[in-house]
């Protein structure tokens, strides 16, 4: 199967993230197995969802070192987006394919798989790797779960290519991504007699306020890489929720933030700087009102960030095969970080433009698969 029935098959899939992807790893796995190639799956703890891994052996029968190519299967949804064909139906108009999930990322998925037979036929010295996971989308979930039964295994890998959308350029580094949800818990009372009560929002209000303080000293004071286009790490808050009644002091306000570092600022250290905050300064003043106030912070999605070396063997063959010599760095977050936190060095670069991943009529050009197959084969045939 050519790259492109293979991304007519995958988009037909739904496999936006709430939704099970079995159907597309199963069809996958079987496929695989008919070119005798063994796979195995790493489910989440629902057993709806899995992540797929494969090795294409040596010529000698090894399976060690080599290369692994990965891709995440789930989708961003399509829910209130005005569409000019249907987003599951991979359709062709002007030398471009749409269809949800063309750019982000079955078009990698697709070349990769097209590539399978002859990468078997190659007589390779090292092995290549298929990792294939689950719920990318919401927070790089599913990686985690593939990546520890790989170590699990005593699979090691020379390097990773994470074929996320970059026009077939080479992408070097990104930032990580931490999601926090936060919950002040104060007291409710009557709004004409505020000694009764706490109110959450106005210390939720407080934090907020911190937060922003934080995110304004890291852009004043650095630390500071002038190849990202948002050269410093960013903090922010984007959903709030509190209270009942405007006569009412309200006893829970809730809200979401998120920071994105640099791969060399630790992300505790910044999240620490919030709980210092709240540890010592808000908690007090609120317990002061309210014994029993509270302040709770749960932890969401997390991604590190990744920043490969020039020296790493992946990087100088990514940049040999595309004759890509610019320093490109990302805020946007993928699973390279994950790669490259288990020791395997790890760079990102894929067919389409991320710049339609995510929108209504995404769609990736032909000429980009066909750029991708190419570099694929000639990634076999280097190794
Ligand atoms: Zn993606």
């Amino acid at each position: 199967m050519d790259a492109r029935t293979w991304l007519t098959q995958l988009v037909g899939f739904d496999t936006t993230s709430r939704n099970s992807n079995l159907a597309l790893i199963e069809t996958v796995r079987d496929w695989l197995k008919r070119q005798g190639v063994q796979s195995w799956l790493a489910h989440n703890a629902d057993g709806n969802k899995a992540n797929l891994f494969a090795t294409l052996p040596a010529a000698d029968g090894s399976v060690q070192g080599g290369v692994v190519l990965s891709g995440h299967t789930d989708v961003v949804p399509v829910d209130g987006q005005v569409w000019d064909t249907d987003p599951f139906v991979l359709t062709e108009k002007d030398g471009r394919l749409y269809g949800r999930g063309s750019a982000d990322m079955k078009g990698f998925i697709a070349a990769s798989l097209a590539l399978v037979p002859e990468f078997l036929a190659m007589p390779r010295k090292k092995p290549i790797h298929l990792a294939f996971s689950y719920d990318e989308e919401v927070g790089c979930v599913g990686a985690p779960v593939m990546l520890a039964e790989l170590q699990g295994r005593g699979i090691k890998a020379d390097g990773c290519v994470v074929g996320e959308p970059t026009g077939m350029q080479v992408v070097v580094a990104h930032k990580g991504i931490n999601l926090f949800t936060c919950r002040v818990h104060g007291k409710a009372a009557h709004s004409s007699l505020t000694p009764d009560g706490c109110n959450a929002i106005e210390y939720a209000a407080r934090l907020i306020c911190r937060i922003r303080d934080i995110a304004d000293a890291m852009k004043a004071n650095g630390p500071y890489d002038k190849f990202y286009d948002v050269p410093f790490s960013t903090m922010t808050t984007n959903l709030i929720k509190g209270g009942i009644a405007v006569n009412t002091i309200p006893a829970l306000c809730e809200f979401g933030y998120e920071f994105r570092n640099l791969p060399g600022m630790p992300a505790d250290e910044i999240q620490a700087q919030v709980e210092r905050y709240v540890r010592e300064e808000l908690l007090p003043r609120m317990q002061a009102e309210y014994a029993d106030a509270r302040i709770e912070i749960e932890t969401g999605a997390a991604a590190p960030g990744m920043d490969a070396s020039e020296d790493d063997a992946i990087t100088q063959l990514a940049r040999a095969l595309t004759a890509d010599r610019v320093t490109r760095k990302v805020a946007y977050a993928t699973e390279a970080g994950l790669f490259h936190n288990v020791g395997i060095p790890t760079v990102v670069c894929g067919p389409g433009d991320i710049k339609q991943a995510h929108k209504p009529n995404e769609f990736i050009e032909v000429s980009q698969l066909a750029d991708c197959e190419k570099f694929l084969r000639r990634l076999g045939q280097s190794l």
